[in-house]
């Protein structure tokens, strides 16, 4: 069920602690950790640590939840010091646009020239 933590999900555990990450920030509804395989010099994940499937879901589901999510995203990169030179924030979503764990989760990527569109 929307918001109910998975046994088989990834994120879930992270957020439960039964498997570390770097957290970077946490509020009482997100957490953010640095990605395990960065593809930027800071790559940052912020998840809701209610579990959804994907970005589209969350907010339909719990909307507060996305905007949470959203908010956090703008403070980690306020605190990896990347607002400046501009970032991204990314919800791959679906397994054709590179979803591989689908629990929501914005990427948040600087540090580097990034080029648009993507690929
Ligand atoms: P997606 O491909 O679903 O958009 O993003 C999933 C992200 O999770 C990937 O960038 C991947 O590197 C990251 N990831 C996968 N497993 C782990 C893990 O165990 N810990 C952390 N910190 N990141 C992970
Ligand atoms: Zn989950």
């Amino acid at each position: 069920m929307a918001g109910e933590p998975q046994a088989d999900c990834l994120f879930c555990k992270i957020v439960e602690g039964n498997i570390p990450a770097t957290i970077v920030r946490e509020t009482e509804t997100t957490l953010a950790f640095r990605d395990i395989n960065p593809q930027a010099p800071s790559h940052v994940l912020v998840i809701p640590k209610a579990h959804h499937a994907d970005a589209a879901s969350l907010a339909a589901a719990a909307p507060e939840l996305a905007a949470d999510v959203l908010r956090e995203a703008g403070h980690v990169a306020a605190d990896e010091e990347i607002v400046e030179h501009g970032y991204r924030v990314v919800f791959n979503t679906g397994a054709g646009a590179g979803q591989t764990v689908f629990h929501a989760h914005a990427h948040v990527l600087g540090g580097r020239g990034l080029q648009w569109p993507p690929g």
